[in-house]
């Protein structure tokens, strides 16, 4: 099920049944010369409603779509927020999810530079509550979309070589399993692109100079991206009723 296309008395429904909602959330940023803008957050929201098809107990809330980027706005297209904005909007997003009842909120993410913020706003979101010596009404969870089971594992086994960390086949792959008409090649140069520390958007071109990060993307197929979804897909559903039946203590 998706918020977005439902209306608020089908949620008020579902409500009575489940409390739990997923979030897929990444960033828009170049993805090398062939890589969606989109890749960070296509990739969990592709895997979410997927997983929300093969599963009546899924909701699935619209996608917070802009994350971590700073260092890639040297590239057309990027759009950041800033750690500080990202932080404020997620606990807005988490209070609201909350006020309606959800007591279960499931963060898929799609970007890595997204872990350590989206991990401080929920310290901020239950700051909120130890200082009041209260218990907070939701429980909340991030998980990164190759970290679901059997995801990084399958990965490995697809492209040993040249995986890379930024515009990696695997989440082009994915991309291209759900946008096949997207495809794009490119003629690499190196095939398998540098690696390096992160800093400031033009120290990342200076250094990154097609925008990958280790990656050879050539390799991606929409094939392995099928499979990889299937994959994650099966494992978002398992991870989610887990999530929803643990019981908080007494
Ligand atoms: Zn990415």
């Amino acid at each position: 099920m998706l918020l977005a296309l439902s209306t608020w008395s089908e949620i008020e429904t579902f409500l009575q049944t489940s409390k739990t909602v997923v979030v897929p959330i990444g960033s828009n940023e170049q993805h090398g010369p062939t890589g969606l803008l989109g890749t960070d957050w296509l990739c969990p929201e592709i895997i979410a409603h997927q997983a929300q098809k093969q599963s009546d107990n899924v909701l699935v809330a619209p996608t917070f779509n802009i994350g971590m980027a700073q260092h890639h706005l040297a590239f057309p297209g990027t759009i950041f927020l800033r750690p500080s904005t990202f932080i404020a909007a997620i606990g807005d997003w988490v209070r609201s999810l909350g006020a309606h009842g959800f007591e279960r909120i499931y963060f898929l993410n799609g970007h890595g530079g997204n872990v350590a913020s989206i991990e401080a706003a929920f310290s901020e979101i239950y700051a909120d509550y130890s200082f009041r010596g209260m218990r907070a009404p939701f429980a909340l969870k991030l998980k990164n979309w190759w970290d679901l089971a059997g995801v990084n594992a399958l990965a490995n086994r697809q492209f040993p070589v040249g995986h890379g960390s930024h515009a990696t086949p695997s989440e082009i792959a994915v991309t291209q399993w759900a946008y096949p008409e997207t495809i794009k090649t490119a003629a690499y140069e190196p095939q398998i692109a540098p690696t390096g520390p992160i800093r400031e958007a033009l120290d990342f071109r200076a250094r990154y100079a097609d925008g990958r990060m280790g990656s050879d993307p050539a390799q991606a197929t929409p094939e392995k991206g099928g499979e990889l979804v299937a994959m994650a897909a099966k494992a978002l559903i398992e991870d989610l009723a887990a999530f929803s039946a643990e019981q908080a203590p007494a």
